[in-house]
């Protein structure tokens, strides 16, 4: 048997959608699990709305994500001569046929459907002109557009998700392939590059079935066995809707935008219609390939759970070593405005356990580096109003103790000892010395422990800020 060769096949009009990437992520899972081949083809055929930008933006968001095609970037709007040869020959063995039909005429025909209550379909037997009128309109070179002569039988699949499934020749139009000016049209398009490109598997999102019978008779005309046909579910946002830009993010580049990391991406993208069979929700990108079968896909739409995603962020967040994530932390400040100029590493270490996102980590530095941020939470606030005059005799006690340590001590291991000493030296608990330190240190009530906070905003500026939020 020869290697499966599968495609992904965006058009370019807008952004890379989380559901064309987990098509994309679905294609390549299923090209690596079986030595087979991705390839990528841009469907640029939109010429109004497909931009140059656009198939950048789809290329950049595949990359991050690790989505690696063998071959392609090809582009459909090149393949246009091959497109209308295969129609050609379509009309020149009987499978299609010209239609003069002008747009009034085929209004007219609309028009009558409706007034019947019936949807409109194209039947030749119902629409075509008179023989002699359709000669007359030939001889004077009228424009046509080119019709598939859909034939009157089933047309049938086994889906590789869906099983087995059926429509009725009869129930189908006879759709236009060649537009009067000679460009084929989306599924003429599709049909004629998948058999020029051998592509055996075509996995994609359940709102083409209805395309899969036309294209299925148009394999069947053109002489080539149709390839399998595996239709991935919808993705739905929490609410059961579409996911759409304007209740949450819906492009690829937002999730890198906001700190996802691309193997958590990858992972969450994966689960959302397949399921390796067992509960396990973290599974490292090896053992994805390893085990990923499209019988494994669900027919049934997937949720896209954004608080999931943060989860499943963290989680990859906490494996990761510092070193990788230098730069997107990097990144991520200078998209804050914040000058970093020091090593970040030990201030990532210290704050990674509790994140979920590259975001969230660089949002902690951000406060940890400039006093300017600082931003008082309501926990903190609470916090200050039980301790009552607590709160400023243990920070000042706290800034005696601490001042009283120089440059050299201050580290971690020490910082603690000393203020271990504090609480016990006045019977004060533990926490009660070092919350208000944290508050005063950031403005909140989580974080790493405090001799760590101590360390990471280093002496001099720990000092200041704890004198700074003693109050009165
Ligand atoms: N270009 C089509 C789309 O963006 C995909 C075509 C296909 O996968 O067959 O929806």
């Amino acid at each position: 048997m020869t290697a499966p060769r599968v495609r992904f096949a965006p058009s370019p009009t807008g952004y890379l959608h989380v559901g064309g990437a987990r098509t994309a992520l679905f294609n390549w899972l299923y090209a690596r699990r079986t030595g087979g081949v991705f390839v990528l083809r841009i469907e640029d055929t939109d010429k109004e709305r497909s931009t140059d930008a656009h198939t950048q933006v789809i290329l950049d968001g595949l990359s991050w994500l690790g989505i690696t095609w063998d071959e392609g970037p090809y582009f459909q709007g090149a393949c246009a001569d091959r497109h209308r040869t295969d129609a050609e020959w379509l009309l020149a063995a009987g499978h299609a046929y010209k239609d003069f039909l002008t747009s009034d005429e085929l209004d007219a025909e609309r028009a009558k459907a409706k007034a019947l209550g019936a949807p409109f379909r194209y039947e030749r037997a119902k629409c075509d002109l008179p023989a002699a009128e359709r000669a007359r309109r030939e001889a004077a070179g009228l424009p046509y557009t080119v019709r598939f002569a859909m034939p009157q039988e089933e047309i049938a699949w086994d889906d590789a998700v869906h099983g087995r499934i059926s429509w009725q020749g009869s129930d189908l139009d006879d759709f236009i392939i060649l537009r009067s000016d000679g460009s084929a049209i989306y599924n003429m398009a599709v049909v004629s590059d998948d058999i020029a490109m051998r592509i055996t598997h075509v996995i994609r999102g359940d709102d083409h079935i209805s395309n899969t019978p036309k294209q299925i008779a148009l394999y069947q005309a053109l002489g080539h066995e149709p390839p399998v046909f595996a239709h991935v579910p919808m993705i739905l946002g929490t609410d059961g809707k579409k996911l759409s830009k304007r209740r949450a993010a819906a492009a690829v580049g937002d999730y890198q935008d906001l700190g996802i990391l691309p193997a958590a991406m990858r992972n969450f993208l994966a689960l959302l219609g397949w399921s390796p069979g067992g509960n396990e929700e973290i599974i490292p990108q090896t053992e994805m390939i390893a085990r990923f079968s499209l019988e494994h896909i669900q027919k049934k739409a997937a949720v896209f759970d954004p608080i999931k995603l943060e989860w499943m962020n963290g989680q990859y967040l906490s494996l990761l070593p510092v070193v990788e994530l230098l730069d997107p932390v990097q990144r991520q400040l200078e998209m804050l405005g914040v000058s970093t100029g020091r090593d970040l590493a030990p201030l990532i270490d210290a704050v990674k356990a509790r994140s979920r996102t590259v975001t969230h980590i660089a949002e902690q530095i951000a406060v940890r580096l400039d006093a300017t941020r600082i931003v008082r939470d309501a926990k903190a606030e609470q916090l200050i109003a039980k301790l009552g005059d607590r709160f400023a005799v243990n920070l000042k006690l706290a800034h005696e103790s601490l001042a009283a340590c120089d440059a050299v001590n201050w580290h971690a291991a020490f910082l603690e000892g000393i203020l271990k000493q504090l609480a016990e030296s006045f019977g004060a608990k533990l926490g009660d010395v070092m919350q208000p330190i944290r508050i005063a240190l950031t403005g909140g009530t989580v974080s790493e422990p405090v001799p760590e906070l101590l360390t990471a905003v280093g002496r001099d500026e720990s000092l200041t800020r704890i004198a700074g939020a003693i109050p009165g």
